[in-house]
């Protein structure tokens, strides 16, 4: 137990050495290394950028088929094990702090990135999930892709449709700004310690600006914040000094229905005639 964390001391059962509150449950099943690895399938010259390396599971195998990569790794009690670990496997450029905190377009930039884009992979801490999807997405510009390991729940909330009971918030913003296909599903045995639930890889691709035609992001993010603040009331209460009625009528969408009934297409019309006034 790390007596410098007397919050994992307390979990009963914890695995030694990993801290609960820092979303620590360490990949170890060969065999799904292998198969994000492959998911990811380095080019030459791709700019790989790893969020929480841990205790290095995915990053060595990626190191020794891409040769470099950076990581970004809060717990500073593994910066020098992994920093020393990884250099039989690569180049491993560290930076040590916290992944909200690192500006991905500045990132990119300094990386020399292709195409102006890193491609970000990670196990992610689960208690951070959407603070992380949600700060990615504010740089899609400067990200080609994503394979991320989440909660099997939490990627079936972003890939679900209209009309499904998970369709929320999460689902919209991500939707509306990048393909989401879940690649493949992972048990907690996978995983040291075992989380209680399973795990799944999804891949996201942020669409090209053109594509996602939203005349303004804020006022977009605003929108759907609101729709989907109460779900349970229509879109006429929900909206409420946002979109009036007559509003939200003409934007093909009845006042009457409730967010989660809402496509995604039909979200960004309405922010749209939103944003002409
Ligand atoms: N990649 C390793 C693996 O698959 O075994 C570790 C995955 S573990 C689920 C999540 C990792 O994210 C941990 O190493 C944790 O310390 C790190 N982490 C947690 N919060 C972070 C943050 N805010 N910024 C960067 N890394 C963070």
């Amino acid at each position: 137990m790390n007596r410098r964390h007397p919050v994992d001391a307390a979990a009963p059962g914890f695995h030694a050495g990993a801290k609960k509150h820092l979303g620590q449950n360490f990949l170890h099943e060969r065999g799904v290394i292998a198969k994000i690895v492959q998911a990811i399938d380095p080019q030459p010259g791709d700019a790989l950028v790893e969020i929480g390396p841990g205790q290095g599971a995915l990053t060595f195998p990626l190191l020794e088929r891409h040769g470099a990569l950076t990581a970004i790794e809060f717990d500073r009690d593994l910066h020098a094990p992994l920093q020393a670990a990884a250099r039989a496997h690569g180049e491993l450029r560290l930076i040590e702090g916290d992944v909200l905190g690192v500006d991905f377009t500045a990132l990119a930039a300094e990386l020399d990135a292709p195409g102006g884009r890193i491609r970000l992979v990670g196990n992610l801490p689960y208690n951070l999930s959407s603070p992380i999807l949600f700060h990615a997405l504010a740089h899609a510009g400067a990200i080609a892709d994503m394979h991320f390991m989440l909660q099997k729940e939490v990627v079936e909330r972003m890939a679900s449709a209209h009309g499904s009971k998970v369709y929320g918030r999460l689902t919209v913003m991500l939707q509306a700004f990048a393909t989401v296909t879940p690649l493949f599903t992972v048990p907690p045995g996978a995983f040291r310690p075992a989380p209680k639930v399973d795990s799944a890889v999804v891949r996201l691709v942020p669409l090209p600006v053109a594509q996602v035609g939203i005349h303004d992001p804020a006022l977009f993010a605003h929108v759907i914040r609101a729709a989907f603040g109460q779900r349970r009331k229509t879109l006429r209460n929900a909206l409420k000094g946002l979109a009036d009625a007559p509003a939200i009528e003409s934007a093909g969408i009845s006042a009457d229905a409730r967010a989660e009934q809402i496509p995604v297409a039909a979200f960004v019309h309405l922010a749209n005639r939103l944003a002409s006034g």
